[in-house]
């Protein structure tokens, strides 16, 4: 329900008197920005934006909520594909909590690897101000200039270096977050051992906003490594690819990132780009952007490792170089992909459809299979691509009718599969529905038991990861 006027009104001079008149938002245009999702397909109307400019501010402002009964959607960045972090037209008594202010970075500790950074500094920010000291981000992705530190430990976020170095919940040395009833939790000690029950870190990564606001970070940082060399790999099919990763990783320990890109992501990103195909592949064909990065040269290991006859088998032509601006432009063929979809989605006015999935390697080729046919049946054109090693394929569905019979068919068939229906993005309201698929009736009790105990009034980004209550 709407609040009244009367209640809307005294809950914005509330959250004024919390954290300044400034740091309210409630004209139309001032919060525009923060009602709808990076690709346009969800959002809502908030009753306010509130910025608040640190832990104790968010301490005071999460009772104040409660106490309107107003929901609370957590923005970071924006840059979510899920719909998580924008209101639900469902709730239109909803505040949305920026992290914006909270963007703080402390000094990096050379010795302990870790560095303090509050919930909205920008994976780029943190990243330029360790390089300093010769340290490294050890999760990157292609919204590293947007997504904040806190969003990318709220969605477990992925990217290009698990490979190397695991999801974001593996590099939260220390948490420190508000409950919905203002408790201030967590430590940001950074104590890389400590058994003492309850483990804060490992309870909120993942939770995507529905357990508390994660206000700094204790991170964990990895050493910079300058010697870097980069091939683009065409390969036979998707078994190919597998087989090539699995090679590389035994071969090859500085592999740094091993990405996916279909034929037809190819020609999307090479069109956006304005540039020629770079490689040809044959009909079934896959690509693989390699990346190795060592603190001595790379390349003699990865130019006999694509030459070594377990590898060569499946490969049908490569470049390699270690030219900064080569490698640049090779790049660009996987970090720009997900910003060529949009520009195409944005020219054609129908919203990107997105599934982030993940299945065994073994089944990958069968998955993405299903996925063409799903899309061949509803008119649409599939954009694939995605993290070879971890089985990690990005669905972009262009031009759909029908979305909901796509997931149907695929989310279903990758649980068949034994996957996963969100390997890096999170759930958000996209996937909601579709939960039970890969957690039982009794995961989903538990879990509503742990976020009813930490929010009982459940004004903590309802609907996200919420299939509703299972029946006892
Ligand atoms: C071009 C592009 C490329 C991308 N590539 C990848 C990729 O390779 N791998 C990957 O994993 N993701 C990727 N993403 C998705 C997205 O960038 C990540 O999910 C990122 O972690 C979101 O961070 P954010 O700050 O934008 O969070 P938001 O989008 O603002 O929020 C995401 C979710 O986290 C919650 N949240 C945000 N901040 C907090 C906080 N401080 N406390 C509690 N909850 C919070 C929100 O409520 C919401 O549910 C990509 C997105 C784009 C646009």
């Amino acid at each position: 329900m709407p609040a009244t006027p009367a209640k809307h009104d005294a809950l914005v001079a509330d959250l004024i008197d919390a954290v300044g008149a400034p740091h309210v938002l409630v004209d139309d245009d001032e919060r525009a920005g923060y009602e709808i999702d990076w690709t346009g397909r969800y959002g809502g109307p908030c009753t306010a934006v509130v910025r608040p400019g640190s832990t104790n501010e968010v301490a005071a402002v999460l009772p104040l909520c409660a106490r309107y009964g107003a929901c609370v959607v957590t923005q970071g960045g924006n840059t979510g594909l899920v719909g998580g972090s924008v209101p639900r037209p469902t709730a239109p008594f909803t505040v949305v909590l920026s992290t914006q202010r909270l963007d703080a970075i402390g000094e990096a500790d050379p010795d302990a690897l870790q560095v303090t950074v509050g919930a909205g500094a920008t994976l780029a920010a943190v990243r330029d101000r360790v390089a300093a000291l010769d340290l490294d981000i050890p999760v990157d992705f292609a919204a590293r200039d947007s997504a904040t530190i806190g969003g990318a430990v709220a969605t477990n976020a992925g990217g290009s270096r698990v490979v190397r170095f695991g999801t974001m919940r593996h590099h939260v040395a220390g948490v420190r977050a508000v409950l919905a009833d203002g408790s201030v939790v967590g430590s940001l000690a950074g104590l890389p051992k400590e058994t003492a029950g309850l483990h804060w870190p490992s309870l909120l990564a993942g939770s995507e906003g529905t357990l508390g606001v994660i206000t700094e970070i204790r991170l964990r940082l990895v050493p910079t490594f300058a010697n870097t060399a980069t091939a683009l790999v065409a390969v036979d099919g998707l078994s190919g690819a597998a087989r090539l990763a699995g090679r590389l990783r035994c071969e090859v320990p500085s592999i740094d990132q091993l990405e996916l890109i279909e034929p037809e992501a190819m020609r999307l990103v090479t069109g956006h780009l304005g540039r020629s195909m770079p490689l040809a592949v044959p009909p079934g064909g896959s690509y693989v952007l390699v990346e190795c990065a060592d603190r001595r040269d790379p390349l003699d290991d990865l130019t006999s490792a694509l030459a070594d006859p377990a590898t060569a088998g499946v490969i049908v032509d490569a470049l390699v170089t270690t030219d900064a601006a080569q490698r640049r432009q090779l790049i660009e063929h996987r970090d720009r992909l997900t910003e060529a979809i949009a520009a195409d989605a944005s020219a054609s006015g129908t919203p990107v459809f997105k599934l982030d999935v993940a299945v065994p390697l073994d089944r990958l080729a069968e998955l993405v299979s299903i996925a063409r046919t799903a899309a061949a049946a509803d008119g649409a054109r599939l954009i694939p691509f995605g993290h070879v090693a971890e089985g990690n394929v990005h669905l972009n569905y262009l031009d759909t009718s029908d979305t909901e019979r796509i997931a149907a068919t695929v989310l279903t068939a990758v649980a068949d599969a034994g996957g996963t229906i969100s390997a890096e993005h999170g759930i958000g309201i996209a996937k909601a529905r579709w939960l039970p698929l890969i957690r039982s009736a009794g995961e989903r009790r538990a879990s509503n038991a742990v976020r009813a105990a930490l929010d009982p009034g459940r004004l903590l980004n309802p609907g996200v990861l919420d299939p509703g209550v299972p029946e006892a």
